[in-house]
């Protein structure tokens, strides 16, 4: 059987390749990107999905509308003008998605004829580039620093390639490398962003499990004609309910991914949204989230304890204010891929750096997530990791 080029061309995802090999009963895991399920409001969950049956009966097994659940959008858009001053969303500049990783797919497909450009972190999110590659793209890598996308960088490139669409970017807590885009570095991509017929995607999945510092404004939303902003229950309520969405005043895009959505699955499913906002109308959010900060601090600062107390000085790692990833870089020339494959026989597990960049392999850099083990755990996981980073580094 012959395949079609852009599906033989595009990766499958190297952490649920390695979570094969790391969700092994005895391995210490730090490779995965997953919430800590402790975190799930399954009681409350409950008594939204038996409340929902009662109100709303068989229209939560209907069909429904593919822009997604009015009073869901209507949540979602008080959401973010509640935190962020000026902000004027309004429930039509919302789309409901299956998860934020749909929105990815259908911005490419509607955006991308084979060859256009995208801008991508460098490192960045490898679940956008692997959606992203199945529209054939060029990818053109911006380097991301501690204070976010290098803009001189960022004007070259939009200066020297007519053809890039849009530029992609988590500016909270990314993943995989933890940072958060600071106002300075926000402010200086808008005033070269907005000089060019390109989209700005915000994808913020992590923007709200912030423990240190305060709120920054987002790049685009507000100001940018051509803005648009991904958010996701996924990690402050639950992801298996696979609930996104896209926010843009630009209607014409909006539009075209409605369209796209009515191709790909009609509409989100509708049992999910409504439940959910049962449960957002009956519950406090904000007290909810603040939970989880909580435990993903105390998580944060276990692994970053450890860390200081274990690696080697050679070895840095990024300090992040909230989200769910660290980042580490190894000394020059060390290979991230060949230290997995030692730390799998010392049974602990990372995602190598890798898959997390478009134009580089071999990188010495790894993602480290700590929202899944104990305080505990992390000490032991990270000490193992410590001491294999002994034996590799040359100083
Ligand atoms: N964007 C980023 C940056 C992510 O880290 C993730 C989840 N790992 C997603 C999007 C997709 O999230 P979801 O589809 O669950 O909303």
């Amino acid at each position: 059987m012959k395949y079609a080029e852009k599906i033989l061309n595009t990766p499958s995802s190297f952490t649920r390749d390695i979570l094969k090999v790391a969700g092994q009963e005895d391995v210490i895991s730090f490779a995965g990107g997953l919430p800590n399920p402790i975190s799930f409001p399954v009681e409350d969950l409950q008594n939204a999905i038996n409340h929902a049956i009662e109100v709303h009966g068989p229209k939560l097994f209907q069909y429904s509308a593919t822009e997604g659940y009015l009073p869901l959008r209507q949540y979602v858009a008080d959401k973010l003008n509640k935190g962020q001053e000026g902000l004027d969303i309004q429930p039509e500049d919302i789309l409901i998605t299956t998860g934020s990783q749909q929105a990815l797919e259908m911005i490419s497909q509607v955006m991308i004829d084979k060859g256009d450009g995208i801008v991508m972190e460098e490192p960045g999110y490898l679940g956008a580039i692997q959606a992203f590659h199945l529209t054939e793209p060029t990818f053109h890598p911006v380097t991301l620093t501690d204070e976010g996308l290098n803009v001189a960088e960022l004007e070259n490139m939009l200066k020297n390639n007519q053809n890039i669409k849009f530029i992609y970017t988590v500016p909270n807590f990314h993943n995989p490398t933890g940072i958060t885009y600071t106002k300075e570095n926000r402010d200086a991509i808008y005033d070269v962003v907005k000089n060019y017929d390109v989209i700005l995607i915000e994808d913020d999945p992590y923007g709200d499990l912030r423990w240190n510092g305060e709120k920054i404004p987002y790049i685009g939303a507000g100001r940018l004609e051509n803005s648009v902003v991904l958010g996701s229950f996924s990690k402050i309520v639950t992801p298996g309910m696979r609930l996104g969405y896209i926010v843009t005043k630009n209607k014409e895009l909006l539009n075209h991914v409605i369209t796209a959505k009515q191709a790909a699955d009609l509409h989100t499913n509708i049992f999910s949204q409504i439940v959910i906002h049962e449960y957002l109308a009956k519950n406090d959010l904000e007290a909810h989230v603040s939970k989880i900060i909580a435990l993903y601090e105390s998580q944060a600062n276990a692994m970053l304890e450890a860390m200081a107390k274990y690696f080697p000085s050679s070895v840095k790692f990024t300090k992040p204010d909230g989200g769910m990833f660290i980042w580490v870089t190894l000394e020059e020339g060390v290979s991230s891929l060949d230290l997995f494959y030692k730390a799998m026989e010392e049974k602990v597990a990372f995602v190598p750096g890798d898959p997390f960049y478009t134009s580089k392999t071999n990188v010495n850099t790894f993602r480290l997530n700590y929202t899944n083990s104990s305080p505990e755990v992390i000490e032991e996981g990270i000490k193992r990791l410590g001491k294999l980073l002994h034996e590799v580094s040359t100083t």
